[in-house]
């Protein structure tokens, strides 16, 4: 199913991970997870290009933003328990710190910061933002709980120098 051209990711293709990992269970170390992202970037930044590698990246992640939301999110809850219920999951499933700086909810239009993010936090300064797939992330839970389309793109980052991820989110026309 994985190599079918009709494959589409649902959530259970995650598997059952306690009778898969009886002994090593559900966690694993943050460098695997980098590992594998930025050996992938390399990858589709060569065979494909930089550009089309970043849209890739944030395609992804707007996906498993969608699937978060809907999975385990908790959609019927006003905006603010939405908001908490979010960063209670990011917490403790150890992706990021996330916090709200600004709010405008009739604009839809939002400034979000993630500390201590998984994708980037403490890699070496590169003068660039790197998480276009949190960009994506952010814009997917942002649709499957409005119904709306959301861009969200990386003002700050760690590789780019700050000590937080910082994302501007608005909700397309
Ligand atoms: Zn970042």
């Amino acid at each position: 199913m994985f190599k079918s051209e009709f494959y589409r990711f649902s959530w259970k293709d995650l598997g059952d991970i306690e009778t898969g990992r009886p002994n090593l269970g559900n966690l694993m170390n943050v460098a695997v997870y980098r590992l594998m992202q930025y050996t992938l970037r390399d990858v589709l930044n060569r065979r494909l290009s930089v550009e089309k590698a970043t849209e890739l990246l944030r395609e992804a992640g707007k996906l498993a933003g969608t699937e978060f939301c809907t999975n385990l999110l908790d959609r019927s809850l006003p905006f603010n328990g939405f908001v908490a219920d979010l960063q209670e999951k990011l917490l403790s499933l150890k992706i990021g710190v996330m916090r709200v700086e600004k709010s405008d909810l009739e604009k839809m239009e939002f400034i979000l910061t993630v500390d201590e993010d998984l994708d980037c936090s403490g890699l070496p300064l590169a003068d660039e933002t790197v998480c276009e797939y949190d960009e994506g992330f952010i814009a997917g839970v942002l649709e499957a709980y409005t119904g709306r389309e959301f861009d969200a793109r990386e003002v700050d980052c760690w590789a780019s120098g700050e000590r937080t991820c910082r994302f501007r989110v608005t909700a397309r026309e």
